[in-house]
């Protein structure tokens, strides 16, 4: 089981600021930004490289949980982020979003 599998099942804690029955929203431990918020899948996929069509809809959710809460936070400017693969940053095999905002972004990221 996934660290964000433990969030989902509420066996580790976490600061959730919006759950419905696909998707989970929590703030990241370890924050990048004023406000950093790891959007989840309920489904486990592990990467989203790894997602199959059949994922499509959720894709499409994950999405609007952004927009709902980047709304819920009053950003009006964010960024959202995924890293796939261990070479692009990711360390826990649960697909997530970053959702960051709160303060100036640059481009291109490190
Ligand atoms: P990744 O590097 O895989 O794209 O992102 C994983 C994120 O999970 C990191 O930003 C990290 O700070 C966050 N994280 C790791 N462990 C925990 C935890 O136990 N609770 C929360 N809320 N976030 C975590």
């Amino acid at each position: 089981m996934t660290l964000f599998e433990k969030i989902i099942a509420r066996q580790i804690p976490a600061a959730i600021v919006y759950e419905d029955e696909e998707t989970l929203a929590f703030r990241d431990i370890q924050p990048q930004a004023p406000v950093h918020i790891l959007v989840i899948p309920k489904r486990p996929i592990p990467q989203l490289s790894k997602a199959t069509p059949e994922d499509g809809a959720l894709l499409g959710r994950l999405l609007q949980t952004v927009q709902l809460v980047a709304k819920q936070e009053g950003l009006v400017d964010y960024r959202v982020n995924i890293n796939n693969g261990a070479g692009a940053g990711q360390t826990v095999f649960h697909l997530h979003l970053h959702l960051l905002g709160g303060r100036p972004f640059s481009w291109p990221p490190g």
